[in-house]
């Protein structure tokens, strides 16, 4: 199994902007969300994909991917960020394995199947509502993991029993078979197969697990969900992952946001977004409006001959940087709403309106009116 490339899976080039990186990846991130998308194989592509950005939007990592590829030695066991359950154990091989392909070939070390591993790193994926990611919030999950079997204590031996060394591969969990050939002499390791490579033989096993030393629970995690946490972004909680082997350090846990969109606000990073609507009345003689903002109703006033699209900016009423004290602004884009439902009452004032101020409102943007009339002369 060979791992895709960080910028193949984000579909972007290798030299692409921040902005590009986190595009394409909102874009698909959306698209293949397991709780968006229920295809067969989308759980998997959107992991893919959540990986891919946790390495390339931080600078530090993917200056190291770009250098290193997906077998960083700075990174350890399992690839970047500690890697996530997939390829952990098994599928993909650790590290140390890595570490025998480059320095290991023919030589006589060996892994020891005693020797103490950690474990696999498990994933977690969190929606929250749009306010929940600005404000923060703790809760509890339950999330499915093995923890070591109360019954045997891990060993997976009967109690008062214990595991006995495997008699073919004397405890190595490997079996080496030589062979005489023109070349010279092949030496040909693998597993050993009466013990799956555990090195050790289990004659009574433990009821409860039978044998595996492991047993599934369900474990009640509580999560604090910092204030300013973003879409896409993801929380690391140290040593919650599988427990260890032999006594290793247990993985961790990451919790994978993904944060709805609001009805009304967007976000970009600390930063709100919204659009307000006002007459045209109120653009031409001015106002003061209401504008909801997510902590709470702002009153803004809108200056006399407002333009449509004009911007306001709302200090302080964004999202609480994830790190530090800052917070970010609220930015109002004001749109002039031309009327539609006119009673007649109304259409009589407007004429009225009109010609009395035909004249005037060319005086006011005279340039723009020239620009107009020329084009319609075919200048
Ligand atoms: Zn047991
Ligand atoms: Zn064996």
């Amino acid at each position: 199994m060979s791992k895709r490339d960080y910028y193949e899976i984000l579909g972007v080039e290798k030299g692409a902007s921040k902005d590009e990186i986190k595009r394409a990846y909102r874009k698909l991130s959306k698209k293949y969300h397991p709780d968006i998308n229920k295809e067969p194989g989308a759980d998997e592509k959107f992991k893919e994909i959540a990986e891919a950005y946790e390495v390339l939007s931080d600078d530090n990592k993917r200056a190291q991917y770009d250098q290193f590829g997906h077998t960083d030695p700075n990174q350890g066991f399992g690839g970047f960020g500690g890697g996530f359950s997939d390829f952990g154990e098994g599928g993909f091989g650790g590290f140390e394995d890595i570490l025998n392909s480059f320095f290991g070939g023919g030589s006589t070390r060996r892994r020891n199947p005693n020797a103490p591993r950690q474990g696999a790193d498990l994933q977690y994926t969190m929606t929250l509502e749009f306010q929940e990611a600005v404000f923060g919030k703790e809760t509890d999950i339950e999330i499915p993991r093995e923890e070591d079997c109360g019954t045997c204590h891990g060993s997976g031996a009967k109690p008062g029993t214990k595991p006995e060394e495997c008699p073919y591969c004397h405890g190595t969990g490997q079996i080496t078979a030589e062979q005489n050939t023109a070349f010279g002499r092949i030496v040909n390791r693998r597993a050993c197969h009466h013990c799956q490579g555990t090195g050790k033989i289990i004659k009574d096993k433990c009821t409860t697990c039978g044998g595996t030393g492991k047993v599934k629970k369900r474990k009640k995690i509580h999560v604090r969900i910092p204030a300013g946490i973003d879409d896409g972004q993801q929380l690391r909680i140290a040593g919650q992952g599988e427990p260890g082997i032999n006594g290793g350090p247990a993985g961790d846990l990451y919790v994978v946001f993904y944060v709805k969109p609001h009805e009304f606000f967007q976000r970009d990073g600390e930063d709100i977004y919204c659009d307000m609507p006002i007459t045209f009345v109120q653009a031409a003689l001015g106002d003061e409006i209401e504008v909801p903002t997510l902590h709470g109703k702002v009153k803004l006033k809108i200056p006399a001959g407002t333009q449509s699209n004009t911007k306001f900016r709302l200090r302080g009423k964004g999202v609480k940087h994830l790190r530090g004290n800052g917070i970010g602004d609220q930015h109002v884009t004001v749109k002039v709403v031309t009327p539609t439902k006119l009673t007649e009452k109304q259409k009589q004032i407007l004429r009225e309106f009109a010609e009395i101020s035909g004249q005037t409102l060319e005086e006011q943007d005279e340039t723009f009116f020239e620009k107009v009339k020329r084009v319609l002369k075919g200048d």
